[in-house]
């Protein structure tokens, strides 16, 4: 293990070193910004926000998603809202106490100046898509409706019914259009990246390849940003899109960017249960329908095969409420994932397999009237009659945790720079503001800041030492990653085995499930440790991946994904065996309270671990850095929400 990683934390009070920071950051005149090219990968909420923004500056900026469209990225599913720190309600909500709950609900694993600007800069994302027209829900009275997520004791998140991310995307997807119109952002659809290009030590390219025509190609830039967004598909099973991936960051992570706190990995309440074996995706029901049904399951497991109607109230368990009565059905979903597993691993779950608990909405429906409740959640009480073919005004809905969101992600410092120069990274794909738990509707937040407040500022300090300093792309560093991505894809069509690739990623996600999921332990996670290689051994000698490079073919595009997903899977494992501690959503049986919950060790783990890439884990195991996490404002506690 080494020391310590340089966060380039502003000195000064916490409430300051933001505004401090951009009085102080370096400035590319407006004169010079179109000298620069920058690249940015991906284009959800935080790729199309930055790409957006640096064109609106006046930068030239080549823009690249592997969609048909910017509009298809994965931040188009989001459902429930986005915080902002604006105190419409006045419910006593303020900057400090999104910052306080932020890294409550992170259990103590974020940083302070991170968290805290994220929460200052909140209120200007409302303002900024209220601007660009998007539909927030409205109060009678002409302002912005808030509801409650968990970790919550305020109403802070706004939203578009159940489409928030989907109404953010339209907004953001507007500002990035009148820049592709403007000539400052050119749009590479169906592209996918690769490789990072590293040029004496600075990130100034990438390899791509087009997915239509199969053609791989090569773009020198200025500055390369990522925002590629989350991993959680490594568990085959989660309310990702299906496209989603580790490949980019993976790839930098091959480059020598380090990965930091991989093994934290968010698993979300209020999912739809898991139907059958060949079930490729899971769908989320939103987090905010907690504001209004309640989570119960029968007090004895001999109920638990009964119809809901048949079990009167007093032999109910509102489980939730009972353990913790501050927050009660707006428990940190960490917490909230716990204890559903609890209560289904004492055999008291419902539906098939007995993995399931009840969202009951008919003490709502009777205070408030099935209209009302139709127009916060009617498109989420579709989607669900939808997939069940049951109708929740009715009977409560099923739910249990899956896989949402990842935490972990490239470590990055406060400029969003990965320890590679010019190397940026922003939104889900960098892990840096919910540390071992996200609190609901803090992503979209987090991805929106990072690329219309965030990125603008800290780039230019960068850029500004890097003028006239572009390689070209016949740099033989450009020809060694084009070579190593080609010998890459002809190796995947090589194999011709006999396996498919679902076959192998679904065996990967129901290991990873077992051991890496929602509790882990010493030995299972060794467990894992070994068979990760066997089956990425058998995946590169078993499976069948048919056609060729030199066309659209979906089936090389994925094997390329889960060929990652096999190798960062082990570094997951080690990540969670490292942490010898429990915290947040990491949860390790060896440590927890009398009353079950996450025991962290501050003395020895309250750091950031990084990861170093050495050589394939077979060549030498990655070596891990930490960075000391200073909490000067917040004092550590044993997280409570009772
Ligand atoms: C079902 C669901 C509901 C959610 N609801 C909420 C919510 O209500 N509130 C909230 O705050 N959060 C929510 N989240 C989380 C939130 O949606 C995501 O964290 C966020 O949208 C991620 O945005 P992003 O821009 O970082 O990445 P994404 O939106 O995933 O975008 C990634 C982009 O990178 C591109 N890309 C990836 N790899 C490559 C590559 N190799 N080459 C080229 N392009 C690449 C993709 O094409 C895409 O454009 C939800 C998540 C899920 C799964």
């Amino acid at each position: 293990m080494t020391g310590n990683l340089e966060a380039r934390i502003p000195s000064g009070p916490l409430d300051r070193k933001w505004t401090s920071h951009k009085d102080h950051s370096r400035l590319v005149s407006p004169n010079n910004r179109r000298k620069f090219e920058i690249i940015v990968v991906g284009s959800g909420l935080a790729g199309g926000s930055a790409a957006a923004t640096l064109g609106e500056l006046g930068y030239r900026v080549k823009c690249f998603c592997y969609q048909d469209s910017p509009r298809r990225a994965h931040s188009i599913a989001a459902q429930g809202g986005i915080n902002a720190a604006k105190n419409y309600q006045n419910d006593g909500d303020s900057v400090y106490r999104l910052f306080y709950d932020t890294i409550k609900g992170g259990d103590f694993r974020s940083r302070e100046a991170n968290v805290y600007r994220l929460a200052e800069v909140s209120s200007n994302i409302i303002d900024q898509c209220v601007a660009q027209g998007v539909p927030f829900a409205r109060e009678y009275g002409g302002l912005l409706a808030n509801r409650s997520f968990g970790g919550a004791q305020v109403s802070r998140t706004f939203y578009a019914r159940g489409q928030t991310g989907q109404q953010l995307l339209l907004g953001c997807y507007q500002a990035l259009c009148r820049q592709i119109a403007a000539g400052t952002v050119q749009i590479f659809p169906q592209t996918e990246m690769l490789d990072v290009v590293i040029v004496d030590g600075h990130a100034k390219g990438i390899v791509t390849r087009n997915l239509r025509t199969g053609k791989i190609d090569n773009v020198a830039a200025d500055a390369v940003v990522l925002a590629t967004g989350g991993y959680g598909n490594v568990f085959y099973l989660s309310t990702n899109a299906r496209g989603c991936n580790v490949t980019a960051t993976y790839r930098a992570y091959k480059k020598g960017a380090l990965f930091a706190n991989p093994c934290f990995t968010q698993i979300h309440p209020t999912c739809i249960p898991h139907s059958g074996d060949y079930q490729s995706k899971l769908t989320l029901m939103s987090e905010s329908l907690r504001n209004d049904g309640r989570v119960w399951v029968p007090k004895r497991k001999e109920d638990a095969k009964k119809s809901p109607n048949q079990i009167p109230e007093p032999d109910r368990d509102y489980y939730l409420e009972r353990k913790y009565p501050s927050y009660g059905n707006l428990s940190p979903r960490d917490i909230s994932s716990r204890a559903a597993k609890e209560v289904c691993d004492e055999g008291r779950g419902v539906g098939q397999g007995g993995r399931g608990v009840y969202l009951d909405f008919a003490d709502a429906i009777k205070r408030l009237g099935e209209e009302t409740i139709r127009e916060r959640y009617g498109n989420l009480f579709e989607v669900y009659e939808k997939i069940t073919g049951e109708n929740a005004y009715q009977i409560p809905m099923r739910i249990y945790p899956a896989v949402h969101y990842t935490m972990g992600g490239l470590w990055v410092d406060y400029n969003l720079m990965s320890n590679i120069p010019g190397l940026f990274v922003i939104g889900e794909a960098n892990f840096s503001d919910h540390g071992a738990n996200r609190l609901g509707a803090s992503a979209l937040m987090q991805g929106l800041a990072d690329g219309y407040f965030i990125l603008p500022y800290t780039l230019p300090n960068y850029l500004a030492g890097q003028m006239g300093k572009r390689p070209s792309n016949d740099h033989a560093e450009f020809k060694r990653a084009e070579h190593e991505v080609r010998e890459k894809i002809d190796n995947l069509l090589k194999i011709n085995g006999e396996r498919s690739l679902d076959s192998i990623h679904r065996e990967l996600g129901a290991l990873l499930w077992d051991k890496c999921g929602m509790a882990r332990n010493k030995s299972g996670l060794e467990e894992a440790l070994r068979k990760i290689p066997e089956l990425r051994e058998r995946f590169w000698r078993e499976v069948r991946v048919p056609g060729d490079g030199e066309d659209f073919n979906q089936s090389l595009e994925r094997a390329g994904r889960v060929a990652d997903f096999l190798e960062f899977a082990a570094l997951m494992c080690l990540d969670a065996l490292a942490r010898d501690e429990s915290c947040g959503a990491h949860f390790r049986d060896e440590h927890q309270t009398s009353e079950g919950e996450a025991l962290r060790d501050d003395e020895n783990f309250a750091d950031v671990f990084a990861w170093e890439f050495q050589g394939n884990g077979q060549i030498a195991p990655p070596k891990l850095h930490r960075e000391s996490l200073h909490f000067e404002t917040v004092h550590l506690t044993q997280r409570s929400y009772k």
